[in-house]
């Protein structure tokens, strides 16, 4: 192909696009920055200047100067809610939605951080609401969480245990604290005056189902013990004094360490059937091989009115002497005084023809010695979270400073070192 002079009339021309193309782009650019508002860059400023509450101030300025800047509308209203300015967090987000013209992917978002919204400020019911509505979006996961934790905290569980089944089909994930809610429900359907038998043991049923599924990976003593404790419960309500104790003998194998939350019902339901002395020497045997302090508490009171002082001292000083501590003297002194007092306690002490205190010092005052004790281990005497430290005098399945569950050790701070 030959060059022909004429095609030389196309480079200025290509010239000329080339600087028409970069003047619209720069044309352009220019009036966008011309667009942003001043107080942006201020805004900006302070951030950079770590001055938060002056660049909220500017930013809230550029929203209201250009209330189509939805980005800015959501990074303001999760700046607001980190901060706990919960009711300006609410309004900017409200505002985005009452807008006509929002993308739908935007109000969904718009909607679920409303819902967070609510929730951190507490209003639950309207947080329901809120998280409902974004049910059938991409949010439905982190939605039914949510869902779980507020009713959970109302103790609707029937509903918990609805939205953990829906979690379930959404994500495949083990919700180890389901076996507590099927135990809230039997905990409530043994309650009150007209407790409905039958609902319990279903309760219990599907708990125990709950427990089989987790048993794979994180099944815990704590729910075998919970479980077990419940069914107890449920047969003592019902009259049935062999099927109780049962239960309660399963904990010390299912659960070993959670029979210092048992032993003072065993032992009852060891008596109920007149074999306490075979229930004296379970919890004994039992003892040795899982030593508590509710175990030896036990253990001690029984021995001290089934067989007298003497060997319910022996076993105390053996004892002591292998796991020392206060709180286990405390509480034996404590079981001492009290038998010592009791008509029953009087009359075998005199028919042994001699006093604990006597026999261990002359003239031993056991009560001043209690005292003295006592004051040094009321702080001993809880329960404390593992999670957030929450102390407690009661034994709780979940954590009322933090909300967590089986964060309880069956054991009190003393026993813990
Ligand atoms: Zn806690």
């Amino acid at each position: 192909m030959d060059f022909e002079t004429w095609w030389l009339i196309f480079v200025p021309v290509l010239f000329a696009l080339g600087w028409i193309a970069s003047r619209v782009d720069i044309r352009q650019m220019l009036s966008e920055t011309r667009s942003l508002p001043n107080s942006y860059f201020k805004g900006l400023n302070f951030l950079l200047n770590e001055e938060p509450d002056r660049a909220i101030d500017a930013f809230v300025e550029v929203a209201k100067l250009d209330p189509e800047t939805t980005e800015l509308h959501f990074a303001l209203g999760s700046l607001f809610r980190r901060r706990g300015e919960m009711e300006r967090a609410i309004r900017v987000h409200q505002s985005l939605l009452s807008r006509a013209d929002l993308p739908q992917a935007d109000r969904e978002s718009a909607q679920h951080e409303l819902a967070q919204d609510f929730l951190k400020a507490g209003m639950l019911d309207r947080a329901e609401q809120a998280f409902e509505q974004v049910l059938d979006t991409r949010f439905a996961v982190p939605a039914v969480r949510a869902l779980i934790r507020i009713y959970e905290s109302e103790h609707d569980w029937p509903r918990a245990i609805e939205a953990v089944k829906r979690l379930r089909a959404l994500v495949d994930e083990p919700v180890p604290q389901l076996v507590h809610y099927q135990c809230e429900r039997a905990v409530a359907a043994m309650a009150g005056k007209n407790p409905d038998f039958k609902a319990a043991s279903e309760a219990l049923d599907a708990a125990d189902h709950a427990a089989a599924a987790l048993r794979g990976d994180a099944g815990s003593q704590a729910s075998e013990a919970r479980i077990a404790m419940l069914r107890a419960q449920l047969a003592r309500l019902s009259g049935k004094p062999e099927e109780e104790r049962a239960y309660l003998a399963s904990v010390l194998d299912t659960a070993p360490e959670y029979a210092s939350l048992i032993a003072g019902e065993l032992i009852e339901s060891y008596r109920q059937v007149g074999q306490q002395e075979e229930g004296l020497a379970v919890l004994q045997n039992h003892y040795m091989r899982h030593p508590s302090l509710d175990t030896f508490n036990v253990v001690f009171r029984e021995l001290r009115s089934q067989h007298g002082h003497k060997p319910a001292w022996a076993f105390a000083r053996e004892a002591l002497r292998a796991h020392p501590s206060l709180l286990g003297l405390d509480r034996m002194l404590e079981a001492e005084l009290v038998l010592n007092e009791d008509p029953a306690g009087v009359r075998l002490a005199a028919s042994e023809g001699s006093s604990a205190a006597a026999d261990i010092v002359a003239g031993a005052d056991l009560s001043l010695l209690r005292t003295l004790i006592h004051k040094h281990t009321q702080r001993l005497d809880r329960y404390a979270c593992r999670v957030c430290g929450f102390e407690a005098r009661h034994f709780y399945w979940q954590c009322p400073g933090c909300n967590s569950w089986e964060t309880y050790q069956p054991r009190r701070l003393e026993e813990m070192k």
